[in-house]
């Protein structure tokens, strides 16, 4: 154990960018077998070995907290956090007793056990360190949304957490804050002190920020550091979307019975021929709504009566054609726009083949796709089923989402 070392944790901050009107570390790691995002993060620096753990907790979480840290007590401390990110730091320095402190967010679960070396190897070549990433897009300046300045990329870096300082430093600099908060505690130590050093970090070492990262697969714990040649920047509006540049598909099915009167059914949009119409709250358009099922379920949104309630008046005989390109929006919030859809319709009347065209060529345009990328396949059950016995129709659909 490396006594010279303590390691101060922010775990007091509401989450509320995360949008669960709690504390986000006490939820389950993504990925993990159930261990809340504050355990691994603190057991990030047990391994380590450095010689003290200083958690600073919200009043309201303490407890919990505490329990919860219990097993590596008396290695780990919790400390009482305040209003700001910058009173909980200074709380916490008050207990600190290495000669080195590293700063780390609780919300950075995946740090590496080089990041956190290559941190007190810069504090004690340094004075301090700096976790970084360079940029590799390019970063500017903008005002009123145009661009006012572009700064030169390889000055621009994303600034991280672990941040090591000597202690006798940092908390000189600390002391000397007011009410004032900030952002982080190179901040404090550049405005107090001196410019700190960076380090290059790891894109892996990132940060548990908005909702979509708790649903979002853990990335593999990385086994060694990799110097920050990949680094990405921490994109802006997707996070999860873009840091795992997955691709995520959806099914969705649905089934409407004839008797409407109406000598049409409605099938993405195309009116067809038909002995009566298929029955719904909207025009029964059972294409389109399994195509926004799919398109929902791959986002991990809710299913079409959630956004498209049929107690809602707002949508008696709606276009369903508009309603998947309202459901694709709510898709398009999560980070995702379709790629292709594929559409099985079963149905033993009307016969459909030569209206097949003009329905792929409705939904590629609705859904913002290539022609080429949609596919409708059109079947009877062979006399079989409600379906065969020309009751109702059945669409099941598949959609698959890309991040954009
Ligand atoms: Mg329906």
């Amino acid at each position: 154990m490396n006594r010279e070392v303590s390691v101060i944790i922010c775990a007091a901050g509401k989450g509320s960018r995360a949008g669960f009107g709690k504390n986000k570390l006490l939820l389950p790691l993504p990925g993990g077998a159930g261990e809340t995002v504050l355990e691994h993060t603190v057991r990030a620096f047990v391994r380590a070995e450095v010689g003290q753990i200083v958690v600073a907790a919200a009043p309201c979480d303490r407890a919990k907290i505490e329990n919860l840290l219990a097993p590596y007590s008396p290695l780990c401390i919790v400390t009482e956090g305040g209003e700001t990110r910058t009173r909980s730091v200074k709380n916490a320095l008050a207990a600190v007793t290495g000669r080195i402190v590293l700063v780390h967010d609780g919300a950075r679960p995946y740090v590496s056990e080089k990041v956190i070396a290559d941190c007190i190897q810069s504090v004690r070549a340094c004075g301090s360190g700096v976790c970084a990433l360079p940029l590799t897009d390019t970063a500017v300046r903008a005002k009123d949304g145009f661009i006012a300045d572009v700064p030169p990329r390889d000055e621009m870096f994303a600034v991280q957490t672990p941040q090591g300082f000597l202690t006798a430093e940092l908390k000189a600099a600390y002391e000397k804050t007011g009410k004032e908060n900030y952002t982080d505690d190179s901040a404090v130590y550049a405005k107090f002190i001196r410019p700190p050093r960076l380090f290059i970090g790891e894109k892996e070492n990132r940060k548990l920020t908005f909702a979509e990262d708790f649903r979002a697969p853990a990335p593999p714990l990385p086994l060694s550091g990799d110097g920050g040649k990949t680094a990405d920047v921490p994109p802006l509006l997707f996070p999860r979307a873009q840091a795992l540049g997955a691709a995520r598909v959806g099914i969705g099915v649905d089934t409407h019975a004839f008797g409407k009167a109406q000598d049409y059914i409605v099938l993405a949009g195309v009116k067809i021929p038909a002995e009566s119409g298929l029955i719904a709250h909207s025009d029964g358009d059972v294409l389109a709504h399994a195509v926004t099922d799919a398109a929902l379920s791959a986002a991990g949104l809710r299913d079409i009566g959630f956004y498209f309630p049929d107690t809602d008046e707002k949508w008696r005989g709606a276009d369903s054609m508009e309603m998947l390109r309202a459901a694709l929006q709510e898709v398009k919030k999560t980070g995702f726009v379709p790629c292709n859809v594929s559409v099985a319709v079963q149905a033993q009347k009307p016969r459909l083949g030569k209206f097949i065209p003009a329905m792929s060529e409705n939904l590629a345009k609705t859904m913002n796709i290539p022609l080429s990328a949609v596919g409708i396949a059109a079947g009877t059950n062979e006399g079989l089923g409600f379906v065969g016995e020309g009751k109702g129709i059945t669409v099941t659909a598949a959609v698959l989402l890309q991040t954009f």
